[in-house]
């Protein structure tokens, strides 16, 4: 048999984001999209290793400082935590599968795309999902929450399902006032938050609050490349899940409650993200979770001041209309009609060496958005925001003109 061979060897980008361009950008490409976001140095390293076998203790320690960096940041230490190879839209299955009878019915709060991918996906696996309007610009309204609560005097409701922070619009809800108006009504529906854009970029304390559930991903504020969603569960939810009739197996918590972390991950574990979302966690405890949010303010201040200093131009502006909903993760902004992102995100990329995002569902072709969150740091933020600033200027999209300015004085000024 002749065995093919390659007539010159295959083309190695020295990183993911080397692919779509033609050409290489000398220096350091900045990642600015909201997920994924850049994976600091140390995780990298962790993860350059060989596998090892499944009865390597190191293996089960790797897999025991995930599940305690979860519950430490989620100040949650009794919580169970569920990590899958799989990414966020898996960890939202993970909770459908896990909660929901089947035909059952759960509320899911409008906050846009995010909201409506997750109520397809639930509809999809054979539930009824019951939606409060999408208000473009504003964050959940808790009023309209607890209303659709009252309206369900026979507790079909199991679960609200919440979009901590859209990652599309760029606004985060109000958790405390959430879980206060769904206390005021009596009503025994679980809270379960998508967190996946929003842990580790701003407190989540989900005891306090009483959250039943919170999910997230490890490409985001976690910093670690995309392949892992989890799950962090309280009793109370659990105990769903128990009396939950649906057939599952692959996301099923009961036959993942074990120690033995074959049966953890129903398989063998994703190991090479495990040591890197493992050194992420040791990041951001180095940190401490006090410096570690107060840098997410700062930076995301910063960003706002150089959007409010371009919208003096007229054309672009915040899509989030209250400022405080604008999320420390991500900032959405709307550009008018006639203006082409993609072109503007291709400059952007190609020429300045910065990759922002587009706009998504119904934002798609009327907004980008920079990504603010995970391993960043004011020179990043700066060097991102001259490289929209510029992309702006060769697009002939009329813009304030100081942005980078602002963003200066906002970083110097900054006494947090
Ligand atoms: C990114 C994101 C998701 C989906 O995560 P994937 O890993 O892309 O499947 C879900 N919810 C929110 C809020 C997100 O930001």
């Amino acid at each position: 048999m002749v065995v093919p061979r390659f007539a010159a060897p295959l083309p190695l980008p020295l990183a993911m984001s080397d692919l779509p361009s033609p050409t290489r950008i000398p220096g350091r490409r900045f990642l600015q999209s909201p997920g994924p976001t850049p994976v600091p140095d140390e995780v990298l390293h962790a993860m350059a290793r060989q596998p090892m076998d499944m009865g390597d203790p190191r293996l089960d320690a790797t897999i025991a400082a995930c599940e305690a960096g979860l519950r430490g940041l989620l100040h949650s230490p009794a919580a169970e935590v569920f990590l899958y190879a799989t990414n966020g839209h898996g960890a939202w299955e993970v909770v459908v599968e896990n909660l929901l009878p089947p035909g059952s019915r759960v509320l899911i709060p409008g906050t846009g795309h995010f909201s409506d991918s997750w109520s397809v996906q639930t509809e999809a696996l054979g539930r009824r999902v019951q939606n409060t309007p999408w208000q473009p610009g504003l964050p959940i309204n808790p009023a309209v929450v607890a209303q659709a609560l009252q309206d369900d005097p026979l507790h079909e409701i199991v679960a609200v399902f919440v979009v901590h922070t859209d990652t599309a619009s760029g606004i985060s809800s109000d958790l405390p006032a959430l879980r206060a108006a769904m206390d005021a009504t009596g009503h025994p529906a679980l809270l379960v938050i998508d967190a996946v854009a929003s842990l580790a970029c701003t407190p989540i304390d989900m005891d306090a609050l009483g959250a039943n559930l919170v999910l997230g991903a490890s490409q985001k504020g976690l910093m670690t490349p995309p392949g892992i969603g989890f799950v962090v569960v309280d009793a109370k939810a659990l105990a769903v899940a128990e009396r939950n009739p649906a057939p599952r197996f692959y996301w099923d918590w009961r036959l993942r409650q074990s120690p033995l972390n074959y049966r953890k991950f129903c398989g063998t574990p994703p190991q090479t993200l495990l040591a890197g979302l493992a050194a992420a966690f040791g990041l951001i405890e180095a940190e401490g979770e006090a410096a570690l949010y107060a840098r997410h303010r700062r930076l995301a201040r910063a960003v706002q001041a150089a959007v409010a200093a371009w919208a003096e131009g007229g054309a672009l502006g915040f899509f989030a209309q209250d400022p405080a909903s604008r999320s420390v993760s991500v900032t959405t902004i709307t550009v008018p009609e006639g203006v082409d992102v993609d072109a503007l995100r291709e400059v952007a990329r190609d020429r300045f060496g910065v990759a922002i995002a587009g706009g998504l569902g119904p934002l798609a072709g009327k907004a980008f958005r920079i990504g603010h969150l995970g391993d960043s740091n004011a020179a990043t933020i700066l060097g991102c925001l001259g490289g929209i600033e510029a992309a702006l200027r060769v697009q002939g999209i009329a813009c304030g003109e100081h942005g980078l300015r602002r963003a200066i004085d906002s970083l110097v000024e900054d006494a947090e």
